[in-house]
């Protein structure tokens, strides 16, 4: 059966208006697997997004005032409209930027989850009291109060899961929001918001501008958005807070990885490399922030484990994400696939690693898409630029090492902090490096981040502040109020 390759007309969805134009023209839309156009898209300008914003601090009284379980029900209704609509949301992941369907159901399933997860903490965000009459002068006690309305801006690489771990708990604590998406991906959001419609929640409660920097930019600045939450990289964050600086408006901020997989000479190496070769490769050509790039492994299974991967991602086949035989799709822009083999050829060239696998652009009728090979880098040397800087492509490196020690230095040796991976049977050592390393998170024997919603993530240094998921996730969208009576 062919594959239905239609994609829907884009919106900004403003108030009860769905746009067909927006102040800042039309974005060409290309499919990454074909470098071809496939539609063109309304970008908001300043003046939507400044018109968004009214339409939120307007819904903002309406949805502040419904009761908590009236707000719960609604948001169990999103889940199941969008259950119904998996299929579709899967399928326009991919026409988005690539991604194979098996990963766009789990990001679209993850979005479901996390709405019926945080449907639950609705009824559920209590105060405390902190003296009581009876033996106090006063009663003192605090009330949890949504901000208002929130700025949501995402980047392109998991638009579903975005939505599920900052825009659901942030209307499920009572806020509206301003959701900028990056122009690459607009199709399943664009599904996603006629879900939104079709279970009731009031128009004005959630809005979506699509657009560029400016877009963002305009949202960030504006004096009504009580308070920003961003994913993407370090560079714009630093823009970002620089313009929140302005109003001192608070942020969430989730940023790149550069997360280091420390393989023991205990570990499962078939399981070790299983896990990273789908997370890495498989899931989305290596464009994740929390996947584990560094692969640091012992001495003593180093070799062994380095033939294992090479084997693995030597069979990886790179091509049309729809055909059930591919398993690397291609990266999201022409841009992308430069800045990645750029950086894999100066490593090369600089002697910083060994290419063991892939390096280049696969040819043939791949040529016209944004492919890059899977690639396996091995003797990565500590402090090289591949080792460092966040590659968000289908590369791994693998760098030796001889006791925990030197382990610590190189996976704590990044700016980055967001998440570290351990494969190792000791509990104490578990216990002990978790304590030393300098991430968000910590994964032990093939645990990944993300997809659970009641584990909280984040990051530390340039990988950002606050945290997604979990109790900590919908306390990002509460300010606590104090009330002493006397
Ligand atoms: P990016 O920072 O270039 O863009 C992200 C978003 O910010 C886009 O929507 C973009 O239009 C918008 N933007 C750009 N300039 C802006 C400005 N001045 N003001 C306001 N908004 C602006 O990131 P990218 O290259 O699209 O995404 C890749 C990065 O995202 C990587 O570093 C990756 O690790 C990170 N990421 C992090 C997580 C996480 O949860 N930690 C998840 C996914 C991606």
């Amino acid at each position: 059966m062919a594959t239905d390759m239609t994609v829907p007309d884009v919106h900004l969805h403003i108030g009860d208006e769905r746009r067909s134009t927006g102040g800042a023209g039309l974005h060409e839309h290309v499919y990454p697997v074909t470098g071809e156009v496939q539609s063109a898209i309304p970008m908001a300008g300043p003046d939507d997004v400044d018109q968004a914003v009214g339409a939120a601090e307007r819904a903002f009284t309406t949805w502040r005032s419904w009761s908590t379980w009236r707000r719960r029900d609604v948001l169990l209704r999103l889940a199941d409209l969008l259950e119904a609509d998996l299929d579709e949301l899967s399928r326009l992941s991919v026409l988005d930027n690539g991604m194979t369907p098996l990963l766009g159901s789990s990001l679209a399933s993850g979005l479901i989850d996390y709405t019926r997860y945080y449907a639950g903490w609705a009824d559920k965000l209590e105060g405390r009291v902190t003296s009581l009459p009876a033996n106090g002068r006063e009663l003192g006690y605090t009330m949890p109060e949504p901000f208002g309305v929130i700025g949501v801006i995402i980047t392109w690489n998991g638009p579903m899961i975005s939505l599920g771990m900052k825009v659901i708990p942030a209307l499920a604590a009572g806020n509206t929001v301003v959701i900028k998406p990056s122009e690459l991906t607009p199709y399943a959001m664009e599904r996603f918001m006629r879900a939104v419609e079709d279970a009731g929640i009031p128009a004005g409660v959630v809005n979506v501008v699509p657009g560029g920097a400016a877009a963002g930019e305009a949202l960030v600045r504006h004096p009504a958005v009580k308070k920003v939450t961003f994913t993407g990289g370090p560079a714009t964050a630093r823009r970002i807070l620089a313009a929140c600086a302005e109003h001192l408006k608070p942020t969430v901020l989730e940023l790149g990885g550069k997360s280091a997989n420390i393989v023991f000479p205990d570990a499962d190496l078939d399981a070790v490399s299983a896990v990273n070769s789908f997370t890495v490769f498989e899931a989305l050509a290596g464009q994740g922030c929390a996947i584990p790039t560094r692969i640091l492994v012992h001495d003593d299974v180093y070799d062994a484990l380095a033939e294992r991967l090479a084997a693995r991602v030597g069979e990886l086949r790179a091509g049309d994400p729809f055909d059930p035989a591919t398993n690397v799709g291609p990266v999201v822009t022409k841009a992308a696939q430069e800045r990645i083999l750029a950086m894999v050829g100066r490593a090369r060239q600089e002697g910083s690693a060994r290419v063991l696998v892939g390096g280049g652009q696969p040819g043939g009728e791949l040529e016209s898409g944004f492919f890059v090979e899977p690639t396996l880098l091995g003797d990565v040397r500590p402090s090289s630029e591949i080792e460092q800087v966040e590659v968000f492509g289908p590369v791994v490196s693998m760098l030796r090492f001889r006791d925990e020690d030197e382990a610590l230095r190189i996976a704590n040796g990044t700016e980055y902090g967001l998440a570290s991976y351990l494969w190792t049977n000791d509990v104490n050592r578990i216990t002990r490096l978790t304590a030393e390393l300098d991430a968000g998170g910590v994964y032990v024997n093939g645990a990944m981040p993300v997809l659970g919603c009641e584990l909280p993530f984040g990051g530390t240094g340039i990988s950002g502040f606050g945290r997604e998921s979990g109790e900590e996730g919908i306390r990002e969208f509460l300010r606590t109020k104090a009330v002493a009576i006397a």
